[in-house]
């Protein structure tokens, strides 16, 4: 701005001078500036043109001019909306007069642009109003080299440097992907899980250069085995790896994809001198991409991976919604049992043990049952098991014990003229991590049931070389007056002459055994003549035998034939409860 001159007393010629001069001066420092900025906008690096209001370029720079490869005549002669490339793309058009007409603050975007020499390049262009001019600045800059880069490094992030095949990362973008169904697709999705079996023992052993150079040539195999644009391979860390098939037709496809990859690496790997071989384990899902996720995928893919290799490694399996199914009220029960115990969810039923020759009731078994507030009535194979590993079976036991201590004398009392045996299971851990000797004494103590009503059973597994505490825990009981069973003979060592030595006074007869005599028209007889000897040889160790699962009349004949004592399965009585033992004792 000009310096006012003038004060009071000024006329109104001075002032229209002082105003024309103001004026003026405004145009110098105007024209200056414009100056200055016409030769910083000629030799900036960065490639710009003012553009009029209909698009049309009124000045460009060399920048420009260089970047676009066309002269300064061209650049003006044509209008921006042909030389940026955006005639043929109806919507960046649209923006781009937006923006001229004023509708639109500014516009940026990204375009491959054409240059005079026929090139391709890729750039940024940025139009927006310059300030408070109607001519608009249009800057374009060259991303092609920023996004090959970017790209790079992107690859790098998405990649495993070991084996170049996709990483976890990309992997999941691409499995979310697949999970989205779009037309055109099959709307399934396969999935093989693997994992190397043994390569640990390679990498200790050998050493990671040797390790990293076996999982490349795994790669290698597992990239043969894949359809290129079909299925995905990639590496997910360590020694896992996932085949992705996208467009899966059933399961069929994924097994035999798995079978392939199998085959594939059979033959051995040449590594860094080292002749090695490898199997791998596979878990294979195959499912509807609708409604599945990545995580639940990988899930399904985790669990079905570790069935492979608890059922021997080297194999494909197939993921099986009902073994899952197990696997998770598994999870559930052993997360609820130990407090099931403490709320007293557990009951008991009896099944009655029966002798063969009389028919009389001698005993009854105590078989114990979740009353489960979710899953209903548990039978204890499905928690027995799960018990012993977490060690709530030594709180379970203990109070299978005083219940059955405690109905037995009930009954005593109650039919004193029919004393009845009550056999109770016993776990390995009961003898091993509790007193087994201090709680049965204190039970019968407190129950009044007299020793020789209780029976302990025991598997044969669990006595077999027992020495230190079972053994004596087993003598401490015999010495009570407590007779021990030997649970499920014949399924294990079957070792008679060992038995002997143990204070045991009765076997039970695995049900296989009854199972294995078969019907009339067809008799085994070479079963029925081991349990002969068996017996035969128990009686003269001073034994007594109890057949299981006698199912029929028949079978209750031939083990009475035979010489068995006392017999007990489902041709008696199913398990009870214990009022119908009372009504069979009444
Ligand atoms: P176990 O001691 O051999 O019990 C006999 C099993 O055979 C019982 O199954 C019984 O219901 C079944 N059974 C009885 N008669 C027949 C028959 O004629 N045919 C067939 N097919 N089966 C018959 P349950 O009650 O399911 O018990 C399974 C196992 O669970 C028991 O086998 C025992 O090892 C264990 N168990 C049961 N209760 C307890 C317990 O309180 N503590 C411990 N540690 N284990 C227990
Ligand atoms: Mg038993
Ligand atoms: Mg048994």
């Amino acid at each position: 701005m000009g310096v006012p001159a003038g004060g009071p007393g000024v006329g109104a010629e001075s002032t229209a001078q002082v105003i024309t001069h103001s004026h003026s001066s405004a145009r110098r420092s105007a024209d200056t500036e414009l100056r200055d900025y016409r030769a910083a906008f000629a030799i900036a690096q960065s490639a710009m043109a003012l553009l009029a209001p209909d698009g049309t370029v009124l000045d460009a720079n060399r920048a420009l001019g260089t970047l676009l490869g066309l002269s300064p005549e061209r650049l003006t002669a044509e209008g921006a909306a042909s030389l940026l490339g955006l005639t043929g793309d109806a919507h960046a058009r649209g923006a781009f007069h937006d923006v001229l007409s004023g509708r639109r603050d500014r516009l940026r975007c990204t375009r491959r642009i054409t240059r005079g020499d026929g090139a391709a390049l890729r750039a940024e262009i940025t139009l927006s109003r310059a300030a408070g001019g109607a001519a608009l600045l249009l800057s374009v800059e060259d991303v092609g080299e920023r996004d090959t880069l970017r790209e790079q490094l992107r690859h790098l992030r998405m990649h495993d440097p070991v084996t170049r095949l996709p990483n976890r990362a990309l992997f999941f973008e691409r499995l979310t992907d697949a999970c989205v169904t779009t037309d055109g697709r099959t709307g399934r999705i396969g999935l093989c899980y693997l994992d190397l079996d043994g390569f640990k023992a390679v990498n200790d052993t050998l050493g990671h250069r040797v390790g990293d150079a076996l999982l490349a040539a795994v790669a290698r195999r597992l990239l043969s085995c894949a359809e290129p644009g079909g299925h995905l391979v990639a590496r997910l860390g360590g020694d896992e790896f996932v085949l992705l098939v996208r467009d899966s037709t059933g399961t069929g496809q994924a097994t035999e994809l798995a079978e392939s990859v199998l085959t594939a690496l059979q033959r051995p790997f040449d590594v860094a001198g080292h002749r090695l071989a490898v199997s791998a384990s596979i878990g294979v899902v195959e499912r509807e991409a609708a409604g599945s996720s990545a995580t639940g995928l990988m899930q399904a893919a985790d669990t079905t991976l570790y069935w492979a290799k608890a059922d021997g490694k080297a194999r494909w399996t197939l993921f099986d919604p009902e073994r899952n199914e197990h696997r998770m009220t598994r999870q559930a029960l052993s997360r609820t049992l130990r407090q099931a115990v403490e709320r007293g969810e557990f009951v008991l039923d009896y099944q009655p043990l029966v002798a063969l020759d009389s028919g009389e009731l001698r005993g009854v078994e105590a078989l114990v049952r979740w009353e489960h507030p979710h899953f209903g009535r548990l039978a204890p194979n499905r928690f027995i098991g799960l018990a012993e590993e977490d060690g709530s079976i030594v709180q379970l036991g203990r109070w299978v014990l005083a219940e059955s201590c405690r109905q037995a004398r009930a009954w005593q009392q109650a039919y004193p003229a029919a004393p009845l045996t009550v056999s109770v299971n016993v776990a390995v851990r009961q003898v091993w991590d509790s007193d087994l000797v201090a709680d049965v004494a204190a039970i019968l103590a407190q129950t009044g049931l007299p020793p020789r009503l209780l029976q302990l059973e025991l598997t044969e597994s669990a006595v077999m070389g027992s020495a230190g505490r079972p053994l004596q825990a087993l003598h401490a009981l015999h010495e009570m007056g407590v007779r021990i069973a030997i649970d499920d003979f014949g399924t294990g060592y079957s070792n008679l002459a060992y038995m002997s030595r143990l204070p045991v006074s009765a076997l039970k007869l695995d049900g296989s055994f009854v199972q294995g005599f078969r019907s009339a028209e067809h008799p085994n007889p070479a079963d029925e003549t081991i349990v002969e000897a068996l017996v035969e040889l128990a009686h003269r160790l001073g034994l007594t035998v109890t057949a299981e699962c006698v199912e029929n009349a028949e079978q209750a004949e031939r083990l009475r034939r035979i010489g068995c004592d006392t017999g007990q399965g489902w041709h008696y009585s199913r398990p009870v409860g214990a009022e119908a033992i009372s009504r069979l004792l009444a």
